[in-house]
């Protein structure tokens, strides 16, 4: 589950992770208050940022108003036009896609000085089965890039499971990042006290970028993503109130409400199938055959006509679709019920409008597998039958790319 910046930071401070004050509104004149008093309080520059689950919004655009997502403003009334550029504007970022996210909050903080900017994040390393803290002194920028460019750049500590983070790690995280004196040992209290956060919320990810230095010496999170593992919510019901669902895909919302696994991708063909493991073989046989997967649709255990139906649903939203491969596994459901499922869904007007020029290949095995396979092929419906995986995948490849 991903939050917002604000709330993020609320929960950094919470576990004394040092963040810049800050204010999170839906309204100018809220935005514009909170500003005057920042500056009652001393702050002689405020930041106004629009709260959207997506990065990079300093060099992201407002669709109508063409501003920032992220605005320096030396004057109040800089705080009220960027807060009204922003509100209910649309903000499109390298990372929101081309139709962008809507911006329903911003967050006013108070503006620091930068003397340096770093990079900080932590995650688990799958490949060690570790924990891992990376640090670069390439803050603010593109973490991916720096990965992919300079990764001399970024300097890791991986964590021993049941451990906890060594001191002497942090240290050495430190010293990467070239601190020296009062900021070294901020920084070593920072590192500590954000891998005991990440820790104790069972995070998945929390991403410090930019990570600063300011020119009085303090070491501060400016920028804070925070994602958290969805299995382990039932521990922390306060964060898992910070669910912000408007902001999450509403297909793949739709889909958890009818207790189907779906993850939206860019390709073209839809993925039916049952169990996680087949929906990976699925969508590598796929790519094998020259197609891109536009999904990826696990069913679950029960693949009856209505979670059929609902996945066909699903599928057919995304308008990239040319094409759906269904690949079920009939063990306790068995396969010829599962092709009247599918046959019945077909047969719905809403859905079959739709099918209509999207080819259907379903792939049966198993428990009954040969009367499934008659039935779909005695169906005079634009559905093809396989038998094998291969021949599902050369289907897929000859819907595509029909052979001339
Ligand atoms: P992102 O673009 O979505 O990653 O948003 P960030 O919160 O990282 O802000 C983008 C950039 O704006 C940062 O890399 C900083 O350079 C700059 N920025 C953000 N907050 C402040 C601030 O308080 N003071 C200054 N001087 N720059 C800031
Ligand atoms: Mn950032």
């Amino acid at each position: 589950m991903k939050i917002h910046e604000y709330q993020a930071k609320e929960i950094l401070k919470d576990y004394n992770v040092p963040v810049p004050a800050g204010v999170a509104t839906t309204e100018v004149d809220e935005a514009v208050k909170a500003a005057e008093e920042m500056k009652a309080n001393g702050a002689t520059l405020f930041v106004v940022k629009a709260q959207i689950h997506a990065g990079g919004r300093g060099k992201g655009e407002t669709k109508n108003s063409g501003a920032s997502g992220v605005i320096l403003c030396d004057t109040i009334d800089e705080v009220r036009d960027a807060a009204e550029s922003m509100l209910g504007d649309v903000l499109v970022t390298k990372q929101t896609g081309e139709e962008g996210q809507k911006v329903k909050r911003i967050y006013v903080t108070d503006g620091v000085e930068i003397e340096q900017e770093f990079y900080l994040g932590i995650l688990l390393d799958r490949a060690k089965s570790k924990n891992v803290i990376m640090v670069s002194t390439e803050g603010g920028m593109d973490i991916e890039t720096v990965a992919e460019e300079t990764p001399e750049k970024i300097v890791k500590e991986w964590v021993e499971p049941g451990m906890d983070l060594q001191h002497n790690q942090a240290r050495h995280l430190a010293f990467a990042l070239g601190l020296e004196g009062d900021a070294f040992k901020k920084a070593v209290k920072f590192i500590m006290a954000l891998y005991n956060c990440y820790l104790e919320t069972d995070a998945n990810l929390v991403e410090i970028n930019p990570l600063v230095l300011t020119p009085g010496g303090d070491v501060m999170a400016l920028d804070a993503k925070m994602t958290f593992d969805d299995n382990a919510l039932y521990r922390h019901s306060d964060i898992e109130k910070l669910r912000d669902k408007s902001e999450e895909n509403p297909v793949e919302l739709e889909a958890s409400e009818f207790g189907l696994n779906y993850v939206n991708l860019d390709g073209n063909v839809g993925c039916m199938v049952n169990g996680a493991g087949l929906a990976m073989a699925t969508m590598d046989i796929i790519k094998l055959s020259g197609g891109e997967p536009a999904n990826f649709l696990d069913v679950g255990g029960s693949a009856n006509a209505e979670t059929v139906k609902n996945g066909f649903r699903i599928i057919l939203e995304d308008e990239n679709v040319q094409a759906i491969l269904i690949n079920i596994f009939g063990g306790i459901v068995r396969c010829d019920r599962v092709a009247n499922g599918v046959i019945e869904a077909v047969k719905d007007p809403e859905i079959a409008q739709k099918v209509d020029d999207v080819p259907i290949i379903v792939r049966l095995q198993g428990t009954n597998a040969e009367e499934a396979k008659e039935i779909i092929d005695n169906s005079d419906l634009n559905v093809i039958s396989a038998v094998l995986l291969k021949d599902a995948a050369a289907e897929v490849s000859n819907v595509l790319a029909p052979a001339s």
